[in-house]
């Protein structure tokens, strides 16, 4: 099925230069590109020697591989072609200006062959969004759900519940087309209801999962928030043991959230460094400053960091206040500065506060491996069992919450009325269709397909 009267390409694989580059080819004109740039097209799925030439001049551009993959047995689903060659910029170029000049041809937008292999039924949604959460994955846990996505455990779940739902609504179907026929039995509803009854468990069970899937998609997101010069930066900077944030002596340098992604042995974790929160006059600030209120808002977990040398109040309410609604641990940082009895009054204090506190040097070190262990326990205990969840997104969670409340609906129903069972059995069979993208696809295409990049 070739749906697609365009031929795009695109370079897939990494920035260059690399050592091998990628370039995709897919549609109706593949396979004319390819006679157009190496003169020849391979056996289905070998690799071939390619010598790639310009078809303007003629000039050989490159040597490298080159595969053919007939549709529909491709990744898109229709003619594919594929070039490796050196991953140079001037060779890709080449290439890439060389399958502009073949008619019918043109660059790839992001996600467009997902896109086409999801048009041309190769892959459903879920598997989509597995695939793009596979080019994302940080760590092995997310990876391997993703990979599990990808596969089809919850779109194959999800069909084959959809599939059931059918059978249960031909079962009541049958009452209505033939209400008075002898020969339709008339306690076809009771087994539509059992069924109806079945997967509401079913789906309500795979629901109760204390959001481990989201969780792990999205990992622990942890804000380090506080005064000016507290040693924010430093700390994230110590956590990372790179140079992700800009340390620096003046206040209020870092304008904007730095967000910094780390696999904590094995929990994929984000923090934000919201150094820039503060009120501040710089409209380019006030910018980095809302933005970085409203990343921190919503994370999982806030690191209050102090510093520790410094006099003046203790943050206690300006945490509060700020972060209403998030876990908040207070970091005392600086500690290589402070007395021992400086420290001993700090803890008598934030002892009242609360809040639990970690004394540190991000400077010394001091302190700061019993803290970081204390936060990869944390991380492991928010991310929940490795035991995998089919529900990853919030989009599935809504799809399945959508499809038990008509079943519910369907099993409520006092009469038993024929119509109304049929038309709650109608919508749960709908509401996983949205799922798996059968139905009413259009709104949540964009926005999936725009998280992907060219070439994909
Ligand atoms: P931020 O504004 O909260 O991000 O603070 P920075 O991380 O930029 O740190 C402000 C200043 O404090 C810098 O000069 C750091 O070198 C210094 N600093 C950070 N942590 C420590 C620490 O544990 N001990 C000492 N002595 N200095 C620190």
């Amino acid at each position: 099925m070739q749906m697609s009267a365009d031929t795009i390409f695109a370079l897939s694989s990494g920035r260059p230069p690399a050592a091998i580059a990628v370039v995709r080819v897919s549609g109706p004109a593949a396979g004319a590109a390819l006679q157009a740039l190496i003169g020849k097209i391979p056996a289905p799925r070998q690799a071939a020697l390619a010598r790639v030439r310009d078809p303007a001049s003629g000039e050989m551009i490159d040597e490298g591989l080159a595969l053919w993959f007939p549709g529909p047995r491709s990744e898109t689903g229709e003619d594919t072609a594929e070039l490796q060659m050196h991953g140079g910029r001037a060779v890709i170029a080449g290439v890439l200006a060389a399958l502009a000049r073949v008619p019918g041809c043109r660059p790839a937008e992001a996600g467009e062959f997902t896109r086409r292999a999801f048009e041309n039924g190769r892959l459903d949604l879920t598997r989509v969004e597995g695939l793009a959460d596979l080019v994302g994955a940080d760590t092995e846990a997310q990876r391997r759900q993703a990979f599990r996505q990808m596969r089809g455990a919850l779109g194959d779940r999800a069909e084959t519940w959809r599939t059931q739902l059918i059978e249960a609504l031909a079962l009541v179907e049958a009452r209505i087309d033939f209400p008075d026929e002898g020969d339709v039995p008339e306690n076809l509803i009771a087994p539509a209801l059992a069924k109806a009854q079945e997967l509401r468990d079913e789906i309500a069970n795979t629901l109760a999962d204390q959001r481990r899937g989201e969780r792990l998609r999205e990992g622990l997101v942890v804000a380090i928030a506080g005064p000016p010069n507290a040693g924010k930066s430093s700390l994230l900077n110590r956590i990372a043991r790179r140079d992700a944030a800009i340390v620096s002596p003046f206040a209020g340098t870092t304008r904007d959230v730095i967000e910094v992604h780390l696999d904590l042995d094995g929990s994929p974790v984000t923090f934000l460094d919201t150094a820039g929160i503060r009120d501040s006059t710089d409209p380019v600030e006030q910018e980095g400053v809302r933005r970085a209120r409203e990343r921190a808002a919503a994370a999982d977990l806030v690191l209050w960091v102090m510093d520790s040398s410094a006099s003046g109040e203790i943050a206690g309410e300006a945490i509060a206040q700020e972060f209403p609604n998030n876990a908040k641990w207070i970091v005392w940082n600086k500690i290589d500065l402070v007395s021992a009895l400086r420290i001993k009054s700090l803890k008598s204090i934030v002892h009242k506060l609360n809040y639990p506190s970690y004394f540190i040097s991000a400077l010394t070190e001091s302190g700061f491996g019993e803290f970081l262990e204390v936060l990869r326990g944390h991380a492991q205990e928010f991310l929940g069992s490795t035991e995998p969840a089919l529900v990853t997104r919030t989009r599935h969670r809504y799809a399945l919450e959508n499809a038990v409340a008509a079943l519910e609906r369907a099993l409520n129903e006092p009469a038993a009325r024929e119509d109304v069972v049929a038309e709650e059995l109608r919508l749960a069979g709908r509401a996983l269709g949205r799922l798996t993208g059968r139905v009413d696809v259009e709104d949540v295409l964009d926005v999936i397909f725009r998280d992907f990049c060219i070439g994909k």
